[in-house]
Parts: C-alpha cells; sequence; structure tokens
C-alpha cells in the first residue's frame, strides 16, 4: 500500500502534509497538477506558482518527500480556440470562447484530468490523501464514502482556520491568502473582484490577455463570465474610473491642505 497527497498548494491540502511529517504518516508521493493557459504561461497566479516551486517543493522534498507536478496535454488556449465537436454549433466556425462559470471545462479537462490518468496508470494499491478540514462535512462525508481515500485533517481534528494556522507556523501559506480566500486560475470566471484587481494592478500583462481574448471573433463563450454576462472590458472600465477617482480625490485632498 502507498499513500498519495493531492496537493494544490492550499491550505488544507498543504496541512494535509504538515501533519503526515508531524505525526510519521506514511506518504510516498506528493501529486500536484499545474493548469496551463499556454504553453509557456501557468495558469496559477504568478506568487502561488513561486511559492509552489520554490518555498513549499523544496520543504517537502527536505523532508523526504518525492513531488511530482502532472500537466494535461490541453491547456487553457487549446480548449479555448477549439470548435466543438458536437452539438449544434458543430461546424459553424465558431470557438469555445470562455469556460463556462459554474460548469468549468478547464477544471474537467485540464485540472483534474492529469490526476485522473495518473491514477489509471498507477499498479500497485494506493490510499490518497485528501486535504478536507472537519469543519466542510459536506464534502468529508464524500471522503469517507470513499474506500481508498483519508483526511488527515479529520483524523486530527482540524478545522480551517487551525489548518491556516499551522501552514503559518511552518511558513507555507500561499501569498494568495493575502487578497482572496481561496487559490485559482488567473483566468477563473469566479474570481472576486478583489482578485480581478490584484490581477490588473500587479499582472497587467495577464490582464491584457483576458481583454484581448474578449476581441477575439467568433467567440461562442464571448465574456469573461459566461454565467452573469460580466466582461473583463466592464471590470477594466469600472476599475479604470476607480483609479481615476482616487486621483481626484488624492488632487482635491492636496489642494486643500
Ligand atoms: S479555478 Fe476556475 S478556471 Fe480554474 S479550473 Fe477551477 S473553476 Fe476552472
Amino acid at each position: 500500500m502507498k499513500y498519495i497527497a493531492s496537493w494544490s498548494g492550499g491550505k488544507d491540502s498543504t496541512t494535509s502534509i504538515i501533519l503526515a511529517h508531524e505525526h510519521g504518516e506514511p506518504l510516498d508521493l506528493i501529486i500536484f497538477s499545474e493548469v496551463m493557459f499556454d504553453e509557456y504561461t501557468s495558469g496559477e497566479l504568478p506568487e502561488h506558482i513561486n511559492f509552489i516551486k520554490k518555498q513549499a517543493i523544496p520543504r517537502f522534498e527536505e523532508w523526504g518527500y518525492e513531488v511530482k507536478i502532472l500537466r494535461a496535454s490541453l491547456n487553457y488556449m487549446d480548449i479555448f480556440m477549439r470548435e466543438p465537436t458536437r452539438g449544434k454549433r458543430f461546424g459553424t466556425g465558431m470557438k469555445t470562447g470562455f469556460p463556462m462559470a459554474g460548469r468549468c471545462q478547464i477544471n474537467r479537462s485540464v485540472k483534474v484530468k492529469p490526476i485522473k490518468d495518473f491514477f489509471k496508470t498507477v499498479d500497485y494499491e494506493y490510499t490518497q490523501y485528501i486535504g478536507m478540514a472537519v469543519d466542510e462535512p459536506v464534502r468529508l462525508e464524500r471522503v469517507v464514502k470513499t474506500d481508498n481515500q483519508i483526511s488527515l485533517l479529520q483524523k486530527y481534528g482540524y478545522t480551517e482556520k487551525m489548518a491556516f494556522d499551522l501552514c503559518e507556523k511552518y511558513n507555507l501559506l500561499s501569498p494568495i491568502y493575502e487578497f482572496a480566500p481561496r487559490g485559482g486560475c488567473w483566468f477563473c470566471p469566479n474570481a472576486r473582484l478583489a482578485e480581478l484587481k490584484h490581477l490588473r494592478t500587479h499582472y497587467p500583462d495577464l490582464w491584457k490577455k483576458l481583454l484581448d481574448l474578449e476581441n477575439e471573433k467568433n467567440l461562442i463563450g464571448n465574456v469573461w463570465n459566461t454565467l452573469t454576462h460580466t466582461s473583463i472590458h466592464d471590470m477594466e472600465e469600472r476599475f479604470y474610473w476607480e483609479d481615476r477617482q482616487v486621483t481626484l480625490f488624492d488632487y482635491i485632498g492636496g489642494a486643500d491642505s
């Protein structure tokens, strides 16, 4: 029996590994699935993928654990630009475009697929460590029902808050928690306002990629969030005027003083 941890770099799955290390639980392999935007650009936020590769993986290796980074054969752009292979848009020359919020194709085809493919190649018995805290009862119930999955957070009674604190204690808390409650791809249609602002402020090159994609012709998903019909251009305008407002207030404040 081998023990494999599915790790996203988030606080709960990182806590799983710390708990294995602290309590001498068996752990043979850690797997991380990296979503790619295109051939060269990670879909993970730059500070998160830096944390993964430069901070967390070296520490886990120091602890004696093997870490494998998995990638799907398809990336975000492959799916964005591909034509549907069936359905009413088949043969129309239209491209898939932005993923559907709530039913994200990227999750299925780029994030989860390499993990599923990896487990298909495993020719030994294994138990999977899943990072789920005790205060996530609905998700935990699913783990309990699955024979070869265990949550070490459940075993050691860890809540999400305790997981956060443990990661902080080990200096293994991803920097994403400074501005977001969760991780995710930088192009995620579920990103909140603060995450979008962060992307625009700190990574204007990535922000521009989204603006450019919305200008593409013949897209089925033709706006960034296809569910709420929110476009990145709308967000750009909103942030632009917010910035101008701050500048104007600064100016008035400066003139008053
Ligand atoms: S983080 Fe968002 S874009 Fe990325 S796989 Fe999950 S739902 Fe899809």
